[in-house]
């Protein structure tokens, strides 16, 4: 199964992402860990991408094209996959097609604007493995220490309020429209994020047929 989620910044994409890989056993590809990755490691394209991420913009379709590429050739990719937080533009939509993957599903997870502004105030990262909390709606076990890994759990450089701004508004210009090209292609389905984590995750699983 080859599925994308698509979703604000901050709507739970990641969180549900997460959730579907578990069930179905197929890697999520989040293409912001692995930026946030190489940023980290100071490769080639991590210096150029820090600037557009640190501002809220998009980094360039051909790097993240590449980064995807090389990633769904990975072994582990072969029985499906869930991207996350890719495409995120039309050209990059237009790219997976030309690669000729064809793609199961679209799942949305609709969060309002408002809303996802004070998500993002309270999120916290892993800075080891890119796991993801919230300071109210989903704690780490221990404050400041990531369940998974024991690493520290950090605030992202672009969830400060004015970088949140300028991300919700690059999602409204260039991901937004993926809705109208995936919806035409009978592929788009929506789900609203709820308050509760655990009320999404049921509606998710339902949405790629999984009985929770
Ligand atoms: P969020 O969805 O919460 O904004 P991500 O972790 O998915 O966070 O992405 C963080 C940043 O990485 C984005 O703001 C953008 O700068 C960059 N990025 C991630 N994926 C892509 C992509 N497919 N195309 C362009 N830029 C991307
Ligand atoms: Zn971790």
């Amino acid at each position: 199964m080859k599925l994308i989620l698509l979703g604000a910044p901050g709507a739970g994409k990641g969180t549900q992402a997460e959730v579907i890989s578990d069930a179905l056993k197929i890697p999520q590809i989040s293409t912001g860990n692995i930026l946030r990755e190489a940023v980290k490691n100071g490769t080639d394209f991590g210096l150029k991408a820090k600037e557009a991420m640190d501002a809220g913009k998009l980094v360039s379709d051909e790097i993240v094209i590449g980064i995807l590429k090389d990633r769904i050739a990975e072994s582990d990719c072969e029985n499906g996959y869930i991207l996350d937080g890719f495409p995120r533009t039309v050209p990059q939509a237009e790219a997976l097609s030309a690669m000729g993957i064809s793609i199961d599903k679209v799942l949305e997870v609709y969060v309002s604007d408002e809303k996802i502004e004070s998500r993002l105030s309270g999120r916290r990262v892993c800075e080891s493995c890119g796991a993801s909390y919230h300071i109210e709606f989903k704690p780490s076990k221990v404050d400041g220490v990531c369940d998974k890994c024991d690493g520290k759990t950090i605030i992202r450089k672009d969830d400060s309020p004015e970088v949140v701004k300028d991300r919700l508004k690059t999602y409204h210009d260039q991901t937004a429209p993926l809705k109208d090209y995936y919806g035409k292609l009978g592929k788009l389905e929506t789900v609203i994020g709820q308050d509760e984590v655990a009320d999404t995750t049921k509606l998710v699983l339902k949405a790629v047929g999984v009985n929770g």
